[in-house]
């Protein structure tokens, strides 16, 4: 490693961390392999694009960026108070949900605190703890879905924050609606849940577990939400948290003063609107789903029921080297032995089209 001339030491802990490795662009890989139309089923997003009104809301809000955005979102903050039936102070705007993950660390974390999550959960929670200096408790999962009373069981006196993802990325496993009754029963009130809910509007599962109550009951918890997804506005970054107005209060006074673009505020306004564009890409995602599990069964590669807008499947090989096989082929998906599955991928549902040429790829190398 390259160092200045008196290297600089970071805090403890920064150096345990290894940086999120992100995909080359699309763009670049078809320039490398010589060919024009690779698809790009690796992070989730909306394979119907956005919705046609927040790319116009994009448009109107793109000829006012001279100006700085509003820093309370006004607008946005009423319209989503709105549509959640909480009050505006009950919700914090972010840079993409994952700054409310940030803030939490930020505002409640610092070393000698304890921070639980599950093993194969979303990577960005062991992130903001070591960051904060605070210790990591990774929780086993058990059948691949986080698993509630061995979480509560890990709390202890230190215990500050428990990070659950529901569903979660990348198995699209969820907890029940009974089991999080019970874990909140075990939870003592001083410890902070966070319901990471990016995946909340994919949902079809009639046992998901709605965690406002928690919110409105005062509890120390946090509910995070997302335009990312259904919405398809993952390139703008907005999301969301929910919680108590008191917890709200005091992130609120952490974040930076125009964490949220007003392009994107713009946008995020419209794709709540449009309802028609959500019904329709949950519907697409239902469709495609069947159309993967199918496909999957015929291949005779095991894969886990999903909640989300991804599968995560298994092979009889190294993820990793299927992973760039596919790549080879035009079909980006994504290896999973960070998350503690080498031998597992996780592509995201896309069209029809996209569906059909990745199920191609793969049995051309399976
Ligand atoms: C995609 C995803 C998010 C969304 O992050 P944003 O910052 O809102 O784009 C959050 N949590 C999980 C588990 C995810 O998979």
């Amino acid at each position: 490693m390259k160092t200045t001339k008196k290297r600089l030491i970071p805090r403890p802990g920064i150096e345990t961390i290894k940086a999120y490795k992100g995909g080359k662009p699309i763009e670049e890989v078809q320039r490398e392999l010589g060919i024009s139309n690779i698809i790009k089923l690796a992070s989730n997003e909306n394979p119907l694009g956005a919705s046609p009104l927040a790319l116009l809301a994009i448009k109107e809000s793109a000829t006012k960026v001279n100006l700085y955005p509003d820093g309370s979102a006004y607008y946005l903050k009423a319209d989503l108070a709105k549509h959640l039936d909480v009050t505006e102070d009950h919700l914090i705007l972010t840079n993409g949900s994952n700054e409310v993950l940030t803030l939490v660390g930020d505002t409640y974390l610092g070393p000698g605190d304890e921070v639980i999550y599950s093993e194969g959960a979303f990577v960005v929670y062991g992130l903001v703890a070591k960051i904060a200096g605070a210790t990591p408790v990774v929780v086993p999962m058990q059948n691949d879905i986080h698993h509630l009373s061995s979480m509560a069981t890990a709390i202890t006196d230190k215990t500050k924050v428990i990070f659950i993802a529901n569903p979660n990325n990348p198995t699209g496993t969820m907890v029940t609606a009974a089991e999080t009754a019970q874990f909140m029963a075990m939870v003592p009130e001083n410890v902070l849940v966070i319901f990471d809910e990016a995946y909340y509007e994919y949902v079809t599962h009639p046992d998901y577990s709605q965690t406002l109550p928690y919110v409105m009951e005062e509890r120390n918890f946090i509910i995070t939400r997302t335009f990312s997804k259904i919405y398809g506005l993952a390139g703008l970054r907005i999301g969301y948290g929910i919680a108590p107005t008191s917890i709200i209060s005091t992130m609120d006074a952490v974040r930076q003063p125009f964490n949220c673009n007003a392009v994107a505020q713009a946008a995020a306004r419209a794709a709540l609107k449009d309802t028609d564009f959500v019904e329709k890409s949950k519907e697409l995602n239902e469709i495609g789903k069947s159309f993967l599990y199918n496909a999957f069964d015929k291949l005779g590669l095991r894969y886990i029921k999903s909640e989300g807008n991804f599968i995560m499947f298994f092979v009889n090989q190294s993820g990793a080297k299927l992973v760039e096989a596919m790549i080879e082929k035009g079909v980006i998906v994504r290896e999973m032995k960070d998350y503690g599955y080498p031998n597992a991928i996780r592509v995201t549902i896309g069209t029809p089209n996209q569906n059909e040429r990745f199920i191609e790829v793969l049995t051309s190398l399976v």
